[in-house]
């Protein structure tokens, strides 16, 4: 089913403005050209050269000589039962699927797009990195995966998250343009305020990411309070210590300003012990944060178990009263395949 990704043009989504510019100056075009077609990709959300119908043909005829807009085009849709959460797979102009989630919260309706296609970072407990990492999405592939879920379901969306499949700290340079390019007012124009993203960890990109003068959010997969139990769940914790780690989302907080999100999935038995619970609070103590708690999402091909309600609840409790941030994430779409990477493997096991 997952062929070659051997696309030989070019994303013409995923080109940011000043780029798109200077591509039309470059062919002997007026700059208003470049506006135009913008416009038709990012406001207008088309997804084909016939809809830009002020666009001379000569022009597209030319432009698409170099330049295709890469396909996302929607294969199916889960709604769950439980709380109107809907999980989209989209199909990639070759044939690759990723997944993307629709949720409806009280401040605004969000969408948690995927950034590669796969994931090489092999954290234990998740889906998504079970057959290793196919390719890197483009800037206009992730941007497609909203533009998709506004036209499908007709709602506006406000906050975006990085959390399908992938590492998007992996995909730096497609990140960075996305991040840019979803919020700019000559597009979605999101604040940058309702943008996460969610990484493993990659230490020297999350120095990089301080200093892009972003206003996003990081939220940093923790899952462990030690290099010991991090190493356990996440083979990243191997490349860069937690030591090492910390003293990224400090540099990252006195550059932005942003306060961090750290994830720890609760996995039974293996972090979610009083001693887990300590040593997280020593660890956070006097950084401006926020915990998000997830009960770790069983998936097929591994034997995780998650936390009883009661550990859980006292995981919480230990760190309100140590005065930290936490809130247990929802478990949204738990009947539709929700977590990461799950739909995409059961529709291609069928498929064969
Ligand atoms: N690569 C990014 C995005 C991954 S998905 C990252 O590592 O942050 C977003 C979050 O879901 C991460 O914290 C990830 O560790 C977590 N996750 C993945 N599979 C999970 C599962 N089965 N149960 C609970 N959390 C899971």
């Amino acid at each position: 089913m997952e062929k070659e990704a051997d696309i030989g043009k070019k994303d013409l989504r995923a080109l940011e403005y000043n780029d798109m510019e200077a591509l039309i100056l470059g062919m002997g075009e007026k700059k208003f050209r470049a506006g135009q077609i913008y416009d038709w990709l990012h406001k207008k959300q088309a997804g084909s050269y016939d809809e830009m119908t002020n666009v001379p043909v000569a022009l597209k005829n030319s432009l698409s000589g170099e330049y295709d807009i890469y396909p996302v085009e929607i294969n199916r849709v889960q709604e769950s039962a439980v709380d109107g959460t809907r999980k989209y797979l989209f199909e990639l102009g070759d044939g690759n699927l990723v997944e993307s989630v629709f949720m409806v919260y009280e401040h605004g309706n969000s969408v948690c797009i995927s950034t590669q296609v796969g994931c090489r970072m092999g954290c234990r407990f998740c889906a998504s990195t079970i057959d290793g990492m196919v390719r890197n999405l483009t800037a206009g592939e992730m941007l497609a995966q909203v533009y998709g879920i506004m036209k499908e379901t007709g709602k506006r969306i406000s906050n975006v998250v990085t959390m399908g499949s992938g590492e998007p700290l992996d995909n730096y340079d497609e990140l960075l343009k996305f991040l840019r390019m979803l919020t700019d007012g000559r597009g979605l124009n999101i604040s940058g305020r309702n943008v996460t993203v969610s990484t493993c960890g990659l230490v020297p990109r999350i120095y990089e990411l301080a200093d892009e003068n972003l206003t996003i959010t990081l939220a940093i997969s923790l899952h462990g309070s030690s290099d010991e139990k991090r190493r356990a769940l996440m083979p990243i914790a191997n490349k860069y210590s937690l030591a090492e780690l910390m003293e990224a989302c400090r540099y990252y907080f006195d550059r932005t300003g942003r306060r961090l999100t750290f994830e720890y999935s609760l996995v039974r038995g293996v972090n979610d012990r009083a001693s887990d619970v300590d040593e997280l609070v020593k660890l956070l103590r006097g950084l401006n944060c926020h915990v998000n708690l997830i009960p770790v999402n069983p998936v097929r091909e591994r034997s995780y178990v998650q936390s009883t309600k009661q550990a859980l609840l006292s995981f919480k409790n230990k760190l309100e009263k140590n005065h930290i941030n936490v809130t247990i994430r929802r478990e949204m779409g738990r009947d539709i395949d929700g977590a990461c990477g799950q739909l995409r493997r059961r529709v291609i096991s069928e498929s064969y």
